[in-house]
């Protein structure tokens, strides 16, 4: 069965969408020291930030990361 060019230029939309919404691993684990300190201050999540937080909840890798900061953070606190 091969795809009518209509039918593809409707697929690679739907990629595009895809990955504007969703953060790749690497992408999220870029920026979730920033994800991290905003949480630890109490300031606002936005832009980028709410595409870390909708990764990690999606993402079990990424979460292991996430709390693996949060207990050094904890830890270097505590000293
Ligand atoms: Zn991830």
């Amino acid at each position: 069965m091969a795809l009518n060019s209509d039918q593809v230029g409707r697929l690679l939309k739907m990629i595009q969408q895809t990955q504007e919404v969703e953060l790749t691993c690497p992408e999220c684990l870029d920026e979730l020291d920033k994800y991290t300190q905003s949480i630890q201050d109490g300031m606002p999540i936005d832009g980028v930030l709410i595409r870390v937080r909708e990764h990690l909840e999606a993402c079990p890798c990424c979460t292991g990361q996430y709390n693996l900061v949060l207990e050094t953070l904890k830890a270097i606190e505590e000293q």
